[in-house]
């Protein structure tokens, strides 16, 4: 039995030795045995990222394994040492490939051996958030960290989510409340004569649309501002756009500015962006999701410029900065605002003087999230161990890794470039050469998608697509730290060859 000694219980941390082997259900029968199992899947895991170069970018789950994923609920365990041979049969070898140093597909990161460590150990600890406890002055650190990096005052406020989806979420819900000019938070959308306006370009990433969905404001809440040849939003149209709107009795309340757009890479120019939601009184949200990690390049910091002037910035760890999985962050400007959209009444929750519970600036506070995971400790563990200089040179790198393949496209004969190169995003296609180019446009659209999907069949690479000005465009965001020059250069020759070929098979769509 595990005692507890009431006699010595003044002094912290005092327990009587609890006897060993009398564990929990959940607890291995055999720790010696768990214990040697559970290096080696440290192991096979470590090796998995030393090795992954020899790996192919991808491999698809073979159809003859699909039944094994499709089984009825298991009643009876098998057991830690079978569930391993699971995993190493069904699992670690179908990866999405975001690890390789070829995976450039949506906007996907790397992950890091040591983040992979601080989720090993985070899953331990199994925190639950928010107390009184190391968790809590880790993420607070973290955020106060990256308020500095942003060029935030540090009497803003931030919080840790999932991803740059829910980053958005939280900072448009602060704008709209704070924009509303009634009690949202207590009374809802029913307190508001007018519609509330949400401003962004046509460039935007799906998740604004989908937090205007959730956010009671509606997808035709979000007006989308056409944008300019370097896919930057056209200033004068939206501002013309708010002047109608008001004329009309609605109310013009978030602009959301992108820092960096999902399809090019574009970057709104948020200085003119700022200046104009000052004059027009709104709110500036960025989605910076990967943009916003443009900041630490001390060489491309200037792409960027005026982020720093947001009322709130929405961006993630895991992409550019190559956290694990799952980590992003929204910064806010005016703190009293951030918490009085998400303060909720709860008896159970208030802090005591002292105690477990006492942390009185619970996350909890500052998002839709009361029970999270850890988040913060493989950021800050990542950022400690190598520094903010480093994921500025990871930056650097990807962003010149882009201009590298963009040349190389451009010098190509049978390829060519379909937008601007502004941060770390390419978008190209396969054409043929020009002069048995067929005069169907749809047919280059057909080609490219087949060759995109042999160059992740065959694990080659791992980019995706868009269409850009209406064509089928092949997509790299570049967001990874094991990228090397010479993998561009096997990407560019693999989608010649590829393209090639599908043409001597004689390819119709
Ligand atoms: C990825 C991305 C998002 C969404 O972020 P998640 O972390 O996937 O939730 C939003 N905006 C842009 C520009 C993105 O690239």
């Amino acid at each position: 039995m595990y005692r507890y000694n009431v006699a010595t219980a003044a002094s912290p941390g005092k327990l009587e030795e609890p006897d060993a082997g009398e564990g929990g259900l959940l607890d291995p029968d055999d720790w010696d045995a768990f214990r040697a199992l559970a290096h080696e899947i440290l192991d096979r895991s470590l090796d998995l990222q030393e090795r992954i170069r020899e790996e192919p970018a991808w491999r698809p789950v073979p159809p003859e394994l699909e039944p094994r994923y499709r089984e009825s609920a298991p009643m009876d365990g098998v057991g830690e040492e079978a569930v391993w041979e699971d995993v190493r049969e069904l699992v670690l070898p179908y990866r999405s490939g975001n690890p390789h140093p070829r995976f450039w597909g949506w906007v996907g990161g790397t992950g890091s051996p040591l983040g992979m460590l601080a989720e090993l150990i985070a899953a331990g600890l199994n925190n639950s958030a928010p107390f009184d406890d190391a968790a809590s002055r880790v993420e607070r650190q973290v955020i106060d960290w990256m308020k500095e990096v942003m060029g935030f005052p540090a009497r803003a406020s931030g919080v840790l989510t999932s991803g740059g989806s829910v980053a958005n979420l939280v900072g448009m819900a602060v704008g709209r409340d704070a924009q509303a000019g009634a009690d949202v938070p207590a009374e809802g959308l029913a307190a508001l004569d007018g519609r509330i306006l949400v401003y962004t370009s046509t460039e935007a990433h799906a998740s604004v649309h989908k937090a205007a969905q959730v956010l009671g404001l509606g997808r035709r809440g979000v007006r989308l501002v056409p944008v300019d040849d370097k896919d930057r939003i056209r200033i004068e149209l939206l501002r013309e756009r708010i002047a109608a709107d008001r004329e009309a009795g609605h109310r013009p309340a978030v602009v959301v500015g992108n820092a960096g757009t999902v399809n090019t890479g574009a970057v709104d120019d948020l200085d003119v962006l700022a200046d104009l939601v000052a004059e027009e009184d709104l709110w500036l949200h960025v989605d910076g999701a990967f943009g916003a990690l443009a900041r630490l390049s001390p060489e491309y910091r200037s792409l960027v410029e005026g982020i720093e002037r947001a009322d709130s910035v929405a961006f993630d760890f895991h992409k550019w900065m190559c956290t694990p999985y799952a980590a992003g962050c929204v910064l806010v400007r005016d703190a009293e605002a951030h918490r009085r959209t998400f303060d909720a009444p709860a008896t159970y929750l208030e802090p005591p003087p002292r105690g477990t519970g006492s942390w009185t600036d619970s996350p909890n506070r500052r998002g839709p999230q009361l029970s999270r995971a850890f988040t913060a400790l493989k950021i800050w563990m990542v950022l400690r161990a190598y520094g903010f200089r480093r994921h500025g040179e990871l930056v650097t790198d990807n962003i010149r890794q882009a201009r590298y393949l963009a040349r190389l496209v451009d010098e190509h004969p049978r390829m060519e470039r379909l937008a601007p190169v502004a941060l770390n995003v390419v978008t190209f296609r396969y054409t043929g050469e020009p002069a048995t180019a067929s005069p169907d446009p749809s047919f280059l659209d057909a080609l490219n998608l087949e060759l995109l999907m042999r160059l992740q069949e065959r694990g080659v690479a791992v980019p995706s697509s868009t269409r850009v000005r209406d064509a089928f465009a092949l997509r790299c965001a570049i967001v990874n730290h094991r990228s090397r020059d010479e993998d561009f250069d096997l990407l560019v020759e693999a989608t010649a060859a590829f393209g090639d070929e599908l043409l001597a098979e004689g390819f119709t769509p």
